[in-house]
């Protein structure tokens, strides 16, 4: 009965939670976890309970995007990701709450309401992977997987003072993730502790021809402490809550031999604009294809065609997916192109290179993840602020490379999370340095 135990508990935690972690509970998940008490599901993951972003696609589960758009939308096809946590006996308990096709920092934007921070109700638990993030906190699933463009692993672990790691570009292969950004969207694991997280992030890793980005390496966590040389970015930092919590942070990190010293990133101050110029141009070419034929919401057959696609997409999306599909089809547009696309692609080269250069004199670079602690619901009511709170995320993804976020205390009750950056498929050595400083 251990699973099956384990398994009613949290559906049952789950069906009167305050927190909106989840959009859809998966029906069949006690008769797997039955199954598991059988001794019929083997595997790594076998009879533990995951959760799974609802933009990641789940074979005859619906997976919403949290839009309006694919309200109803049940995927023909498991997400690479889903197929090797079934092949590993996970349960997967069900789908979770996330901004509008993942854009966002707060899942304010999603079609299915805010999720709420299990450290305190009135607060966001982070985004755009919310949903995964507090159901871990909440007690509602022991590991989730979710996705990360600009930072949305990071942000809400950070917020729900767990774990969670946006793998090294091309690790962990992206078939089945419902695009928002191509060139930046990871998959990643999220867990409570490091060595949950290593191990799933074992199993959703390596070789799928369906991804043509995918680096074909598996992940095999082989942990082992050195003194790292630890970089400290000088252009990401914090309020003064999550400033001093970080520097109590590095210095428990000096106790531990390791060289800490500081790094400076000049292109850095470009990030984030270049950031938001790609991503929402790839986001308006990647959202052409919902046009009320071909998945979700649909409407009665109307005289013009035209009219019809503007209609289903005026009442499907939600404002800030609007706002980006306008301000990305701006971007890309023919008479902007040189001004805007281009020059943020040239900024993108500049944040690799001042990574790779970094890399030179140090094994791992570290920041906040976040520049302040979570905020209360409806704080950062305009696009702008809420954009700025990705400063310290958003360069990682411009790069391609790994990063962890882990929790390194509470201030006022809160949880503050610290990012750990390594060189491309360094996760070994990021996970190594997180599990040692845990
Ligand atoms: N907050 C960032 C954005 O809105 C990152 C989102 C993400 O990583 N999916 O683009």
């Amino acid at each position: 009965e251990k699973a099956y135990d384990l398994v009613a508990e949290m559906l049952e935690r789950i069906e009167k939670s305050k927190f909106n972690a989840y959009i859809t509970v998966n029906g069949d998940a006690l008769k797997l976890a039955e199954e598991y008490d059988k001794g019929k599901l083997e595997g790594k993951l076998a009879g533990i309970p995951i959760a799974v972003k609802d933009n990641i696609s789940t074979k005859g589960m619906r997976t919403t995007c949290a839009s309006k758009i694919l309200e109803d939308y049940v995927p023909v096809f498991d997400a690479h990701v889903v197929e090797r946590i079934k092949q590993e006996g996970a349960i997967i308990i069900g789908k979770t709450n996330l901004d509008e096709f993942a854009m966002g920092t707060t899942t304010e934007t999603s079609y299915f309401g805010v999720v709420r921070n299990p450290h305190d109700e009135n607060r966001v638990a982070g985004g755009s992977s919310g949903g995964s993030g507090a159901a871990i906190a909440a007690g509602e699933t022991v590991l989730s997987l979710g996705s990360d463009t600009g930072g949305s692993i990071r942000c809400p672990a950070s917020f729900c003072g767990v774990v969670g790691l946006k793998p090294t570009y091309g690790l962990v292969s992206r078939y089945g993730l419902i695009p928002y950004a191509n060139s930046l969207d990871q998959i990643g694991p999220m867990a409570s502790c490091v060595e949950d997280l290593a191990l799933l992030l074992e199993v959703i890793s390596g070789k799928d021809e369906r991804d043509s980005t995918n680096a074909g390496k598996p992940f095999v966590f082989t942990p082992k402490f050195r003194k790292f040389r630890i970089g400290v970015i000088s252009e990401m930092g914090g309020n003064d809550d999550v400033m001093k919590c970080f520097e109590e942070a590095v210095e428990v990190i000096k106790g531990m031999g390791c060289e800490v010293g500081e790094v400076s990133m000049p292109s850095f101050k470009y990030a984030l604009a270049a950031y938001y110029i790609i991503a929402m141009g790839e986001a308006s070419s990647n959202l052409a294809r919902y046009d009320g034929v071909r998945y979700g919401y649909a409407l009665p057959q109307l005289d013009s065609w035209t009219r019809y696609f503007s209609k289903v997409r005026a009442e499907g999306f939600g404002s800030e997916v609007k706002r980006r599909i306008m301000l990305g089809s701006y971007a890309l547009s023919a008479g902007y192109y040189g001004k805007y696309y281009l020059k943020a692609l040239k900024v993108r080269t500049l944040v690799k290179n001042d990574f790779q250069r970094a890399f030179k004199d140090y094994d791992l670079l570290i920041s906040p993840t976040m520049p302040s602690l979570p905020f209360r619901i409806g704080e950062l009511a305009d696009p702008l602020t809420m954009y700025k709170m990705d400063v310290n995320t958003v360069p990682i993804n411009l790069a391609g490379l790994p990063a962890l976020s882990m929790p390194i205390g509470f201030v006022k009750g809160l949880p503050v999370g610290m990012q750990v950056i390594g060189n491309y498929f360094e996760e070994n050595a990021i996970l190594s340095f997180a599990l040692e400083l845990e």
